[in-house]
């Protein structure tokens, strides 16, 4: 039996009713940007959240790249991003002409490692961006330590993990502000692309609100260079009629990956990160498990995390075993990617523009090794169970 990756179309004709209904508010509206449904978006996503500032934005891309503009970063700053992300944490820096800086992440929940951050922070360093990467919380304590005791912003990338919690806190609302994506195959999907940006700071959402609309105020007056980061009002009425479904989203979501961790834990080989693996951990240990080592890592939620698995994502050890999977899974029609294949650090275009890459070791390992396989909350047990008898015959096969 074929298994997608994602199935859009499962969630999305779901609520086939409400989402036409959505349309035709709009249409019948006449406010096809930001206007009222646009509003009560950013109202409920404030209420979500928790935070009192809430922008609708064009894109995740965007929300990251106003939130860098906002902070007024640009030639001769640094900014500290993960080097192993999506590109966009990154590519907004060098967007508004700062440098980004580079720093390992751990290879147990895959975020950003603070120590190594410590080592990177310079006079230069205005602002750090940790990501919630596949939906769990960075190691938010020690980012906001760290940024405290050298005075720089944080701007938390929480493109994938809306909802998600650390330590009962939302993440995005910890720093100065938090960027969300609504791509259609975030947690939260819109028919198209979307974003979002929080705030606690009164100022701060001011000078974003105005750089949302081309750094315009009054009208025609142009006291600063923004751009046009607006948000449709499509969009947000669409997310509207999604939104009171959002936990329901997220609790499939978790009982898909309890489930995947539950039937592939005893399986031969195949080992649950450690806790002691995580950076995090107060025991933490670079020591090896005993032997024999696993040949497949199932991903963890570090205690005090509210993972929302935006991705379920093994590590696949051994060279050329995580392509031995694939193939295994190809001849299955069984869907899979992989976030992501290549470093940041090793990306052409930040050759000659960011630093910081060499040391990154974990990071290059993990590129090697990740294998992300269907987690979307739709997934039928039979469909899993698919998924996870694949993964088994594939390392009894040797
Ligand atoms: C998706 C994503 C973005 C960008 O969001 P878009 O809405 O696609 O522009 C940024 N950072 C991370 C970590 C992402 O996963």
């Amino acid at each position: 039996m074929p298994v997608p990756l994602l199935d859009l179309k499962r969630q999305n004709l779901a609520l086939e009713a409400d989402l036409k209904a959505a349309f035709e508010r709009v249409l019948r509206s006449g406010y096809y940007i930001l206007g009222p449904e646009h509003a009560a978006f950013e109202q409920e996503c404030a209420a979500f959240l928790g935070v009192p500032h809430v922008l609708g934005i064009s894109s995740g891309t965007d929300a990251l790249l106003l939130a860098l503009m906002a902070l007024n970063l640009g030639p001769g700053d640094e900014v500290l991003v993960p080097n192993f992300t999506f590109f966009a944490t990154a590519g907004c820096v060098a967007r508004v002409g700062a440098t980004p800086v580079f720093v390992d992440v751990c290879p147990a929940c895959f975020n950003l490692d603070v120590a190594d951050a410590a080592k990177k922070a310079t006079p230069r360093t205005k602002a750090i961006i940790p990501v919630h990467l596949y939906g769990q919380a960075a190691d938010m304590d020690g980012v906001l330590a760290l940024a405290r005791a050298h005075n720089f912003a944080v701007i938390e990338d929480a493109a994938q993990s809306f909802g998600a919690q650390y330590q009962g806190r939302q993440t995005g609302t910890l720093g100065i502000c938090g960027a969300f994506s609504f791509y259609p195959s975030k947690n939260l999907g819109a028919l198209g692309d979307a974003g979002l940006l929080c705030t606690n700071d009164a100022d701060f959402a001011e000078r974003a609100t105005v750089l949302r609309m081309h750094g315009m105020k009054p009208k025609y007056h142009h006291p600063f260079i923004g751009g046009n980061f607006r948000l449709d009002a499509l969009q947000a009425a669409l997310l509207r009629a999604k939104l009171p479904h959002y936990g329901d989203y997220t609790r499939f979501r978790q009982a898909n990956a309890a489930w995947y961790t539950e039937r592939l834990t005893h399986v031969p080989g195949i080992m649950v990160a450690r806790p002691e693996d995580c950076h995090l951990h107060p025991a933490h240990t670079t020591t090896p498990p005993a032997s024999p080592a696993p040949k497949i890592t199932l991903p963890t939620a570090n205690p005090g995390n509210e993972h929302i698995w935006n991705q379920y994502t093994l590590r696949v050890h051994g060279p050329g075993r995580r392509d031995a999977l694939i193939a295994h899974l190809q001849e299955r029609k069984i869907g899979y990617d992989i976030y992501y294949p290549v470093p940041l650090d090793r990306q052409p275009c930040f050759k000659n523009v960011g630093r910081g890459g060499e040391n990154c070791v974990r990071s290059h390992l993990l590129a090697g090794e990740v294998l992300s396989i269907p987690i979307f909350p739709e997934l039928t047990l039979a469909e899993r169970e698919e998924v996870a008898a694949a993964i088994e015959s594939f390392l009894q096969r040797g």
